[in-house]
């Protein structure tokens, strides 16, 4: 077999390179996805994701090690498995983050990246509900809703805020980044718009387009430093395919776990593991950067929560009313609410978020809701400066990877996020919020400390399932870069890398957007260097 482009992975940014590679009717392209087809309802439907994200069969579960930035725990990290990869089953917030972001990355060295430059990309790839202007599309294959419904302890909440000098923002994803408001979400008439459902299924019967699911890339092929295919498992079954190009969009996990297992990483550490050597590159699974969250959860003395209607007879209802008009609690995405704010007066530009949820879950206990009504504010700093790594343990490729995440561990990030913890205490202590404002639960009202507050976001917290940076984009000057403004690999011909891994540096906020971005971008370079 032979193909000029040989995508691994169909997820945020695989579909998309899938899509727009395959334009052109003499461009060959195979997609191959390690996951299933997402024919599964829960998929489709946005309240699913609370079940989709914990289910091995569309979902790696993979492990962090046991940090003491994290109390000693080990921490799930789930990642789509599942056509769409991770956009199938995120919490379906979306967010492009800050037009600095982006600059700091073209200052970084890395040209054509500015927000100026990236913006096309983004107005591409969205069908923004509102139309399109200067900041938003609107012809693109990625539906992006407003949030269909309003919420009586939203609405609360709002004023709260703004009480507190966080401003409401009509766009978060216009002109302004800074301010309060309902998440836009990747849905389409009620239903979740991966980027499986918004770029692939249009194009699927493409002759020039192969998807194979249930193939798991194994081995990068070179001649050389010139990669020339790949050797990958369909149910069991060894293959290897040719190619002109290869396109890595595993995510920050998959894609620096390919490579190494194929002998590009540090030198030092593949050999000690028995791999040869085909390019020593130092940066690959190092720069790992996430965004880590502190949650602070409230009784609420009303029944105006999600908590109380998420069984019996109320759910029922809330099933009616999504079946018939596709809103209601099974039309909402991960968090209602989204804030960017200034932690402190003095800074330009946001560095915190937080988010707002009408409802709440059991300590400990993901996706079980608390019998009584509650409410929750997730905290978390924006542009960590952690920095972590990923590697693997062994030539097995069916061994995950150690994922080292290293949260909170500068000043910065520790006093962003207790920041966070004491701003969510002080928003909830608003006379808007007297008449539904219960106990304080999580953390428990006598935590006032720093030292107790970042003891509970250690002991507590998790994931917002941000994983980025661990194949850095950057320029060849840069010792930790693993590839270059171009996305090829530093070093090797005929591969690239376009995915989560890439980002040089955190957005501030959420990444699918970003990463679709990446996409749409990396089609566009690929087909100018063909
Ligand atoms: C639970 C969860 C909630 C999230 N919520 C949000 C949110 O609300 N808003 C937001 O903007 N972002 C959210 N994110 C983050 C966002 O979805 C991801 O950052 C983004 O989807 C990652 O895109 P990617 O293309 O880098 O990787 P992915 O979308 O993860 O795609 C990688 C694909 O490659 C496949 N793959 C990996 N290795 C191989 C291999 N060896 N062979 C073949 N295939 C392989 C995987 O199965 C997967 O399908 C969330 C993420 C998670 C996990």
């Amino acid at each position: 077999m032979r193909f000029d482009y040989v995508i691994v992975g169909a997820g945020s940014a695989g579909c998309v390179l899938a899509a727009r590679l395959s334009e052109d009717p003499r461009a060959q392209v195979l997609l191959l996805e390690a996951g299933p087809e997402d024919r599964h309802p829960w998929l489709h439907i946005p309240l699913g994701y609370g079940k989709t994200f914990r289910d091995p069969n569309v979902s790696w579960q993979f492990q962090t090690e046991p940090e003491d930035s994290t109390g000693g725990r080990s921490l799930t990290i789930p990642r789509g498995k599942v056509l769409g990869g991770s956009s199938s089953i995120n919490g379906l917030g979306f967010t492009r983050g800050q037009a600095d972001d982006y600059d700091t990355w073209a200052q970084m060295g890395n040209r054509g990246w500015s927000f100026s430059e990236v913006l096309p990309y983004f107005k591409r790839m969205e069908r923004f509900e509102g139309g399109a202007d200067e900041f938003r599309g609107g012809e693109g294959p990625m539906s992006v809703s407003y949030a269909r419904d309003r919420w009586e302890l939203c609405e609360v909440f709002i004023k709260a805020a703004e009480r507190h000098g966080i401003p409401y923002n009509a766009d978060p994803n216009g002109a302004r980044h800074e301010g309060i408001n309902y998440f836009q979400m990747n849905t389409r008439n009620g239903r979740r718009h991966s980027t499986s459902v918004a770029y692939l299924n249009p194009v699927r019967s493409r002759p020039n387009l192969t998807v194979e699911t249930h193939a798991e890339a194994r081995r990068l092929l070179f001649e050389g430093k010139r990669c020339v295919g790949l050797a990958y498992e369909i149910q069991g079954q060894p293959r290897e395919v040719r190619a002109g190009e290869v396109i890595l969009c595993g995510g920050s996990i998959g894609s620096p776990q390919l490579l190494e297992l194929s002998g590009v990483g540090q030198g030092g550490r593949l050999k000690d593991l028995g791999i040869e050597v085909v390019h020593d590159l130092k940066g690959v699974g190092e720069n790992l950067h996430d965004h880590y969250l502190a949650r602070s959860v409230w009784r609420v003395t009303q029944k105006v929560s999600f908590n109380e209607r998420m069984s019996g007879i109320r759910l029922g209802i809330e099933a009616m009313k999504y079946a018939l008009f596709r809103r209601g609690l099974l039309a909402i995405c991960a968090a209602q609410l989204c804030a960017f704010l200034r932690s402190r007066p003095e800074l330009d530009l946001p560095d915190l978020e937080l988010t707002f949820t009408p409802w709440s879950m059991q300590q400990g206990k993901i996706g079980v809701f608390e019998d009584q009504p509650g409410m929750s504010i997730v905290a978390f700093q924006l542009r960590p400066e952690s920095r972590g790594s990923i590697h693997i343990r062994s030539t097995d490729p069916k061994q995950a990877p150690a994922i080292r995440p290293n949260y909170l561990a500068t000043e910065t990030d520790r006093r962003v996020l207790i920041d966070g913890l004491r701003l969510a205490r002080r928003i909830v202590a608003s006379p808007e919020l007297d008449p539904y404002r219960g106990e304080q639960i999580w953390p428990a009202p006598h935590l006032n400390t720093d030292d107790e507050l970042l003891a509970h976001a250690r002991e507590t917290g998790a994931s917002v399932g941000h994983l980025c940076g661990t194949c850095k984009m950057g320029p060849a000057t840069d010792a930790n870069a693993v590839v270059g403004p171009d996305l090829k690999v530093h070093g090797i011909e005929g591969l690239r890398v376009a995915d989560g891994s890439v980002l040089p540096t955190q957005i501030s906020g959420h990444t699918n957007a970003p990463i679709i971005m990446i996409g749409e971008k990396a089609s566009d370079l690929v087909r100018a260097a063909a």
